[in-house]
């Protein structure tokens, strides 16, 4: 796979965010294959379309690109925050391709995050803009990516290494069982596996899920029995081949 953009195609362009965006949205379309159903290419979409930027023609999956120089930090700007809600509560929400390039242009890393990922808890909501700026009034938000869980980010590029299609598929089958349209239900089956992720030991008990009890009321403050509410939950999990249960209240990870 070639890594390096072609900076030949920026020459027409002055602003720079547009040049990377035309060079990294070229590299994708080149050199990707596609990291859902591991066709050989993935297709740039006219520019129109007002959210994704790709899409695969064998699996219909979209996608959006974000690119940066270097690390992104723990959060990714985007565009208007109503949009980006209602986006993420329909059901052709993309996927969200993290691409990140050096000085010379070559990318180091690629990671995918898959649109089930996108709960309104990793959705912040930015300052309006003040009345002297030209779109006054505007509402921009975050997608605070560090809050993503690990099992949404796959990473496609590490370090300039990239992995084989069949393995990131691979990946994205275990995972893709926890795809649920409903953005409430998400939210809560998001938000307990991000606890099941933070305890520490491989097996544990429904007194270490309870200890989140305080952390989830505040993401749901119109739930009164939050404790049956993970209950059910871990129930799910281990439905879709999460968790396993080991019986007399005690589960274990699988993934
Ligand atoms: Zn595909």
């Amino acid at each position: 796979m070639n890594l390096y953009f072609d900076e030949l195609l920026a020459s027409n362009y002055k602003s720079n965010s547009q040049k990377i965006r035309i060079m990294s949205e070229n590299w994708v379309g080149k050199n990707m294959f596609c990291p859902i159903c591991g066709n050989e290419h993935i297709s740039n979409l006219d520019n129109n379309m007002p959210v994704a930027d790709l899409f695969c023609g064998n699996c219909g999956e979209i996608f959006e690109l974000k690119s940066k120089k270097g690390k992104f930090g723990k959060k990714i700007a985007d565009g208007s925050y109503p949009t980006m809600i209602e986006r993420i509560n329909s059901i052709t929400n993309p996927n969200l391709f993290v691409l990140q390039y050096n000085n010379a242009f070559m990318v180091t890393d690629l990671v995918l995050i898959p649109k089930f990922f996108f709960v309104d808890s990793v959705i912040q909501k930015r300052k309006p803009l003040p009345y002297t700026a030209r779109r006054s009034g505007w509402v921009g938000c975050n997608i605070l990516y560090s809050e993503i869980l690990n099992q949404g980010q796959i990473k496609i590029i590490n370090n300039g290494d990239v992995r084989t299609a069949n393995n990131i598929v691979q990946e994205y089958n275990k995972i893709k069982a926890l795809q649920i349209n409903n953005i409430e239900n998400r939210g809560w089956l998001i938000d307990v596996l991000s606890c099941v992720n933070k305890i520490k030991d491989f097996e544990f008990v429904l007194k270490d899920m309870y200890s989140f009890v305080d952390w989830l009321q505040k993401k749901h403050p119109c739930n009164h029995n939050v404790e049956a509410k993970i209950r059910q939950q871990l129930q799910i999990l281990r439905n879709k081949g999460l968790i396993e249960f080991l019986g007399n209240g005690k589960y274990r990870k699988i993934i």
